[in-house]
């Protein structure tokens, strides 16, 4: 894959990336990776939707969804696609190539086991992962820190106080900092989203240029933990999907306020944004 990007520099701006290219012509959808989306817990199946219509609109060539059983049919809806399933999660784990787990996933029994079959999975068998939302507060509860082998950790200011035990305006008043402190206590590749998502690798670190109070609103992270997924189920690293992602969603945003405004953007009017500027 050839999305490649010319030599990084620590701001992060669309015009560093080359986009995807064109897709080999004998490459078929296992070219492009099957993802795992996990979460969807009852009550808050929107936000697995979001992550798992995000990945296939980023190019993932099949994507699963993995949910409570009252989620499925509001995850399935209208959206023939994917596929949806509330049993057998481990096998749904020997099939996918990467794993997106925290959409709505909750904390309650469901969402804990859920979440240790998955961990453990991904360890042992050294599968990319994007953890988001709840799946980082299961994580902030570990007694021992988990260390996965390729991870992207993609908290809010609220999820990164939760994960290193400290408070939310500790985090707004140093992102820089704690940013580096949750890559290196999870050996991950750490995303603090906000206005500036700073992008921190251990050993290298960014910040995104774009991005707009537009996208603050519902859902809007689980579309980035989507097309997180979607690049790493298209084979880039940790480093580069986070950098690339980051970049795509946060631009996608800047993109459609320009174009409509900043109020009353739909998390979901980032697909054909993205889409647009993957193919670019
Ligand atoms: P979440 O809080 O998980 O829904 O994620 C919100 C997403 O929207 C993240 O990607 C944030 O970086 C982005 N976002 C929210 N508010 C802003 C803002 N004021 N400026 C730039 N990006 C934002
Ligand atoms: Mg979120």
């Amino acid at each position: 894959f050839s999305a490649i990007a010319k030599p990084f520099a620590s701001w992060l701006d669309i015009e560093q990336f080359k986009g995807m290219g064109p897709r080999d012509i004998h490459s078929h959808k296992g070219t492009y990776g099957r993802l795992l989306c996990i979460g969807g817990n009852k009550g808050t199946a929107g936000a697995i939707r979001l992550a798992s219509e995000a990945a296939l609109r980023a190019g993932a060539g099949m994507v699963r969804a993995f949910v409570h059983e009252k989620s499925i049919i509001q995850v399935s809806a209208g959206r023939p696609e994917l596929m949806v399933t509330s049993e057998a999660l481990e096998d749904a784990l020997q099939w996918a190539t990467c794993v997106v787990i925290g959409p709505g996933l909750g904390q309650d029994d469901w969402a804990q086991q859920a979440f240790e079959v998955a961990m453990k999975h991904c360890q042992s068998e050294e599968k990319p992962m994007v953890i988001d939302a709840d799946a980082l507060n299961l994580l902030s509860r570990q007694a021992t820190a988990f260390t996965i082998a390729s991870c992207i950790l993609t908290p809010h200011a609220g999820e990164a106080a939760r994960l290193l035990g400290v408070s939310v305006d500790d985090v707004e008043t140093e992102r820089f900092n704690y940013a580096k402190q949750c890559a290196e206590r999870y050996h991950a590749t750490c995303v603090l989203k906000g206005a500036g998502t700073i992008i921190d690798n251990e050993n290298s670190v960014a910040v995104c240029r774009h991005g707009n109070p537009a996208m603050a609103t519902a859902g809007s992270g689980d579309v980035l933990s989507g097309i997180l997924g979607a690049l790493l189920a298209q084979g880039l690293d940790t480093e580069l999907a986070s950098r690339y992602g980051v970049t795509l969603h946060a631009k996608a945003g800047d993109d459609l306020a320009a174009r409509d405004g900043q109020r009353g953007m739909l998390a979901s009017d980032l697909f054909s944004a993205v889409r647009t500027l993957m193919n670019q």
